[in-house]
């Protein structure tokens, strides 16, 4: 058996931990404990279930791309239909679980924070089907971009507060979710968004984005009666990856590969590979690769998809990376453009900008592979969200895309 990647105290290797003002270190600790007690009470575990099934609509398909796979003329792919379950993505899977800790741990009161709006949305939904109030924070300037995203939690019946300090984006709302978090702790938890963040965050989130790959291996064994050649999952945070990767961990004959955005290219600076190109340090309470300036700020970050434009990465996928469990690579805006359109065309699945990174590297690879292997491909989520700034860049010509190609 391989060594698994978390070594114990909430450290993934060399990475993790939770570093946090000491007012944070008993709620934490409360959370830590609540999670390790009802992961395995087997009434939180049917529950679990149920929602999964009765409210998520899982499990969901995996999918053979056929089409795609005939036109690239190389290995067979394989779609994790992530974007079929309820609200379109994959981050629902993880509110529902720590919305059930909480409720668990007799909380009345969610917090979140979120950037593009899509967790915010995810853990408004949630909390409006459990029926407890919730706080999302969002930096005002992300709240003028996303508007549509604003209003939908307003919908769902969520609180939508401003983030006003620094630049208004996603770090300035985890201050002021952090801020919350401090004053409120007795009646409050913190619902966060991805495998990032202080211990028990990483490993929990994992925990409950590993019903993906729990499917996906299942799938794949009754229907090609053997396990994928290459896995490939995209990497913002890193939970849906990592919700893929973690069960087929100890299958060494699998080759494990994330998928983080390179931007507008990895020299110009505007991207947001922290795997490829960050330096260990910390950063929102944990140790992992970040993009940060001398003085252990975050640095701005950019992807066309604004669910992967986060200047962290979980530190499970860290680990994975130092000891060669894992390979990662990058992708460019317009590459992922490129996958997103052609993935619409051949098999009629529109694919989040996030997931269109993974299906370009799948496209590129395949095409240099024989017939005989497979490239399991998780789509963490549809791209209902994205055609609107599909529609502007095309229209725009903002990036250098191929009007004979696809008929714009
Ligand atoms: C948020 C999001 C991501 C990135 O988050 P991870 O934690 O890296 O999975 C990827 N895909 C979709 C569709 C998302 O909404």
């Amino acid at each position: 058996m391989m060594t698994q990647a978390y070594t114990g105290d909430g450290n993934f290797g060399a990475y993790g931990g939770r570093f946090v003002p000491s007012a944070l270190e008993s709620p934490l600790k409360e959370v830590e404990q609540a999670f390790f007690q009802y992961i395995e009470d087997p009434e939180f575990l049917r529950e679990l279930k149920d929602l999964q099934k009765d409210y998520v609509g899982r499990s969901n398909p995996l999918t053979y791309a056929r089409n795609l796979s005939d036109t690239l003329g190389g290995a067979k792919i394989y779609l994790k239909r992530e974007d079929l379950n309820h609200t379109g993505a994959h981050k629902i899977n993880n509110c529902i679980g720590q919305v059930l800790l909480a409720k668990r741990m007799g909380k009345s009161r969610i917090i979140a924070e979120t950037g593009a709006g899509q967790h915010g949305v995810a853990t408004a939904t949630v909390c409006a089907l459990f029926g407890i109030p919730c706080t999302i924070y969002m930096g005002s300037e992300d709240m003028s971009r996303q508007s549509l995203n604003v209003f939908r939690m307003k919908i769902l019946g969520a609180k939508v507060v401003p983030a006003t300090h620094g630049r208004q984006t996603l770090k300035d709302a985890v201050d002021a979710a952090l801020n919350d978090y401090i004053e409120n702790a007795e009646s409050t938890y913190y619902l966060l968004g991805s495998a990032v963040g202080p211990h028990p965050y990483p490993l929990m989130v994992r925990t409950f984005q590993s019903v993906i790959g729990e499917e996906a291996r299942a799938q794949i064994l009754e229907k090609e009666g053997r396990l994928p050649d290459h896995i490939v999952a995209c990497v913002g945070g890193g939970s849906n990856a990592i919700g893929l990767f973690h069960p087929f961990y100890e299958d060494s004959t699998v080759n494990i590969i994330g998928v983080e955005p390179a931007g507008k290219g990895l020299e110009t600076g505007e991207h947001a590979a922290s795997l490829t190109l960050g330096k260990k340090g910390i950063i929102h309470g944990f140790e992992c690769y970040t993009l940060q300036d001398e003085n252990g700020e975050p640095l701005p970050v950019h992807s066309i998809a604004a669910g992967l434009d986060y200047p962290g990465v979980g530190p499970e996928h860290c680990a994975y990376k130092d000891s060669g469990r894992a390979e990662y690579h990058s992708i460019t805006d317009a590459e992922a453009l490129d996958a997103f359109l052609t993935l619409s065309k051949t098999e009629g699945i529109i694919p989040a900008l996030e997931s269109a990174h993974a299906v370009a590297y799948a496209m590129k690879f395949a095409r240099t592979l024989s017939k005989d292997k497979i490239i399991l491909v998780n789509v963490s989520g549809r791209g209902d969200k994205d055609v609107e700034q599909v529609q502007s860049m095309l229209y725009k010509k903002d990036l250098p895309l191929t009007k004979e190609v696809y008929g714009f």
